[in-house]
């Protein structure tokens, strides 16, 4: 088998404890998870069940305790090195002082990129989320969705083949956060990327996934796996079919799979 063959990230049987001694948090629990080229898959669970530290495992920011992670074929480590990834976290991280054209092209800085490129390649992907107006001004003149979509151009400067997003629209109003995930829609069709996103929102898991993987409070595993067969393109009607409301229940029910814990209490309001 290549390289280019089966799965881009292969997570099988990851544990993970952080700590030691009477310090110690099992954070997940043998977890296992294949994702194909091209798919957008979520990870949606309560507070604390090892989402996060299941993507940085996956981006090789965390160790694991058990259990091997491939990505196309390689170590994490290897794929961080081959630029494989673009992150985009919960909060945008945008250097205050550097105009937003300067922000998108840092990555492209950082690693040595040909200067001459450094120009176009940020035009290109502020033009992608929309922001090619805004090349000049400075984060804190945008509102946090602008800011955001800064932070997903410059995610993308490498045309990255693996997006890992945690939390992006986390902090953002409902109605900001539905215009971006429309939006992230777009981006995503015109990028060849495969994206694990992780959310505690379940209709923007739903609306977004080609699979929502449903985790169990920690020690996390995968309890539920919802395929998501809604029809792309996706649109604002979308939200409106009762497809979307069927695979919504699913998801929610997987969340109250486990009654010793109210697994989706948070989650239950969250904008279905
Ligand atoms: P989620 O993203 O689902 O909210 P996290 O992956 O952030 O959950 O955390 C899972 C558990 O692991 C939590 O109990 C958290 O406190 C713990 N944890 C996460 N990172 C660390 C760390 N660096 N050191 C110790 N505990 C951690």
């Amino acid at each position: 088998m290549g390289v280019n063959d089966g799965p881009v990230i292969s997570v099988q049987g990851v544990s993970k404890i952080f700590g030691s001694g009477s310090q110690t948090t099992h954070a997940l629990h043998e977890v296992s998870l294949d994702i194909q080229p091209r798919e957008f898959i979520s990870i949606i669970g309560p507070s604390g069940c090892g989402k996060s530290t299941l993507l940085r495992i996956v981006g090789d920011l965390v160790d694991t305790s058990g259990g091997t992670v491939t990505v196309k074929g390689k170590t994490p480590h290897q794929a961080r090195l081959d630029r494989d990834y673009g992150i985009v976290f919960q909060t945008p991280v945008l250097y205050e002082w550097r105009t937003v054209r300067r922000n998108v092209e840092l990555p492209l800085e950082v690693m040595g990129a040909p200067r001459a490129e450094w120009g176009s390649r940020a035009e290109a992907m502020l033009s992608l989320v929309g922001l090619q107006a805004f090349a000049g001004h400075y984060p804190w003149q945008l509102s946090g969705g602008m800011q955001q979509r800064v932070a997903i151009a410059r995610a993308l400067v490498f045309n990255p083949s693996i997006l890992l997003m945690d939390e992006p629209f986390g902090a953002l109003d409902e109605m900001t956060r539905e215009r971006l995930n429309l939006e992230l829609m777009t981006i995503w069709n015109q990028t060849s990327a495969t994206v694990l996103f992780i959310t505690h929102s379940i209709p923007e898991a739903v609306f977004l996934s080609s699979r929502v993987m449903v985790m169990s409070p920690r020690p996390g595993c995968i309890e539920r796996v919802v395929t998501i067969d809604l029809p792309r393109p996706r649109t604002a009607p979308t939200r409106a079919t009762p497809r979307f409301f069927e695979l919504v229940t699913q998801v929610r029910e997987g969340l109250h799979e486990d009654p010793a814990v109210g697994a989706g209490r948070d989650l239950i309001g969250d904008g279905a």
